[in-house]
């Protein structure tokens, strides 16, 4: 394994970022690439915690010759939104100078030149700068995989439509519980500007078999520890080889999903009619019916006439919901998969600010 750290000067005089960017080269020019990043919203680490444990069983896989394609890994993606921290709490959403969603406003390019890209040094913002170094670093790879997590949550995929079902592997591999399939855009997430270049390319053109683009959601933000973080790294890993990026005999994949593969307009956004304080019926996994109750806010403490129940608008399964218990009217307050289309208009683009 080699470590490359790209250092991208900041705005002002005397401040900088590092990128550490560990490579393993590939001994097979033809085989499938590989671009794993966590982090990119500053905190959420179960996706850190899974490349933490994948990096020795890749750097094992180096030392037996059995690395086959070039595996580019950036364990902490975003610097800036690491290190964003206000009253002794961690905001690594949005950068706080603009407000803008660290994975939001990714250029999209027509193809896979990247020549166009603004370089480490252009006189453009150190967000901007850092979004277009990731996508260099990336774009190069057929298969790109961006780790996330939710608030509180079940183990996920966002996966673009026209990378189905040829991905199902993937959330195989993982354990995923269930892929939110998106058509229009997201919002140009980095997972957008990674997929954009390949659905510009004629059908036919595309070789979807060895692709791979997705945002993976690994669960919640505190579901980080040494048993899940070993446990995904193996997932990875298993994906890996079973897209014939690493070699290992031991290791087989059942290509066969049986979760609930969702259009982003079936997930019913469940938000909260006024403010206040919280109660959950339900936890991520449950399987509920229309008209079941989901999570009651408490308006009036005190004051049980305050309160205002929410029930299910359909049938389905509850895939996340938040783990603040403190809301403001107008909050998301849990996501719930359903079969049908839901009834609240959405504007096309990502599910969530
Ligand atoms: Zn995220």
């Amino acid at each position: 394994m080699k470590t490359e750290t790209i250092t991208l000067p900041g705005d002002v005089p005397g401040n900088a970022i590092e990128l550490r960017v560990l490579r393993f080269e590939g001994r097979d020019a033809n085989a499938p690439t590989a671009y794993l990043q966590s982090a990119l919203h500053g905190g959420e680490l179960p996706g850190q915690a899974a490349l933490h444990f994948l990096v020795p069983l890749l750097e094992k896989a180096e030392a037996e010759g059995r690395i086959t394609g070039n595996i580019t890994i950036v364990p902490q993606a975003n610097p800036i939104g690491s290190n964003q921290w206000q009253a002794y709490q961690h905001l690594g959403r949005f950068e706080l100078f603009t407000q803008t969603n660290f994975n939001r406003a990714f250029p999209l390019l027509p193809d896979f030149d990247v020549s166009s890209l603004p370089q480490i040094d252009a006189a453009l913002p150190l967000a901007e700068r850092l979004k277009a170094a990731l996508l260099r670093l990336a774009l190069p790879h057929e298969i790109i995989l961006d780790l996330h997590c939710d608030d509180q949550s079940e183990n996920y995929l966002y996966i673009h439509q026209d990378f189905l079902p040829e991905m199902t592997d993937l959330a195989v591999a993982l354990g995923s519980k269930a892929i939110l399939a998106w058509d229009s855009t997201a919002d140009a997430a980095f997972e957008e500007a990674c997929a954009y270049p390949v659905l510009q390319m004629p059908v036919d053109t595309r070789d979807m078999k060895r692709r791979a683009v997705t945002t993976v959601e690994f669960r919640g933000l505190a579901d980080v520890d040494f048993a899940t973080g070993r446990s995904d790294a193996q997932g990875l890993y298993r994906f890996l080889v079973h897209r014939g990026v690493v070699k290992d005999d031991g290791e087989t994949l059942a290509v066969a999903f049986d979760g609930p593969v969702t259009p982003l307009a079936n997930v019913e956004m469940v938000r909260a009619p006024q403010g206040g304080m919280v109660l959950y019926h339900v936890v991520p996994g449950d399987e509920v019916g229309e008209g079941d109750r989901l999570v009651t806010i408490v308006t009036r403490p005190g004051d049980p006439s305050g309160d205002v129940t929410l029930t299910a608008p359909q049938a389905g399964r509850i895939l996340t919901r938040r783990s603040l218990r403190y809301v403001r009217r107008g909050d998301d307050l849990l996501k719930l998969l359903g079969k049908r289309p839901s009834a609240v208009a959405r504007r096309p683009g990502a599910l969530e600010a």
